[in-house]
């Protein structure tokens, strides 16, 4: 049996048992006196647009992007071993969709990533690259549907854009 199958309990562990098998006796009392802080982050997906910018600016790499070939989707996941409560990604949400509870550590946190929020894949209709999440996708087209031309520009990849951008302004000095 591995020292994390005797230590944890219901796959979950305790911040401070998974200290005990990362880091030397010594460590382990100066990050107690240090009253390091662990977090649990809770998202409101009826609001989360999928722009992954708390992934982006997460310090820790707590919250994780991945995406599924065979699903097409993408997933927001929450890797609560690694969080340390600092708040950055409450405060970078555009959509105020992320709540932090502040744990301490005698409770216990998730040995597993949890999944946040989860959304299909939207490819670049030139190309076929990943270009985002469709909630982002469909929000930004959204926002200027008055303008059908520059609507369609959210369907393509940052190099198919350019290109495309720059075919459309040459067919417009000619005529
Ligand atoms: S609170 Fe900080 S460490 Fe935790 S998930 Fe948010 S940005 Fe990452
Ligand atoms: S939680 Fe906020 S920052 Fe993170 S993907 Fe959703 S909208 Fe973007």
């Amino acid at each position: 049996m591995s020292e994390f199958e005797k230590i944890s309990k219901n796959g979950k562990i305790t911040r401070r048992e998974l200290l005990k098998l990362a880091l030397p006796h010594a460590l382990i009392s100066e990050s107690k006196d240090s009253g390091m802080a662990s977090g649990k982050v809770k998202l409101d997906g009826s609001r989360c647009m999928g722009c992954w910018l708390c992934a982006r600016d997460c310090p820790a790499e707590a919250l994780v992007v991945s995406s599924n070939e065979e699903t097409g989707c993408c997933q927001l996941l929450f890797r609560q071993q690694r969080c340390d409560a600092c708040g950055t990604c409450v405060a970078v949400c555009p959509e105020k969709c992320l709540r932090l509870e502040q744990f301490d550590e005698t409770q216990q946190i998730e040995a597993l990533p949890s999944l946040l929020f989860e959304d299909e894949v939207v490819r670049c209709r030139e190309c076929g690259c990943i270009i985002g999440a469709g909630a982002m996708i469909s929000a930004l087209k959204t926002k200027i549907a008055s303008n059908d031309a520059l609507a369609s520009l959210f369907e393509l990849c940052p190099s198919c854009k350019t290109r495309v951008s720059f075919t459309l302004g040459n067919n417009k000095n000619v005529a």
